[in-house]
């Protein structure tokens, strides 16, 4: 009954991404304050790669 990957120690202790006000993605790291989806925090734009093309 024990398989998959038991990678979850540090899981559920601290919240670490909220909901992030710019995007909407829980993806606002609080430690870094900066969103890992749109770089909120960070950059004043919206991040944007040409390989992360938005459909
Ligand atoms: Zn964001």
């Amino acid at each position: 009954m024990t398989k998959g990957t038991p990678s979850m120690g540090k899981h559920g202790s601290k919240k670490q991404h909220i909901p992030c006000r710019r995007c909407g993605k829980s993806s606002f790291n609080v430690v870094k304050g900066v969103c890992a989806s749109c770089d909120y925090g960070k950059s004043p734009r919206l991040r944007s790669y040409s390989w992360a093309k938005r459909h």
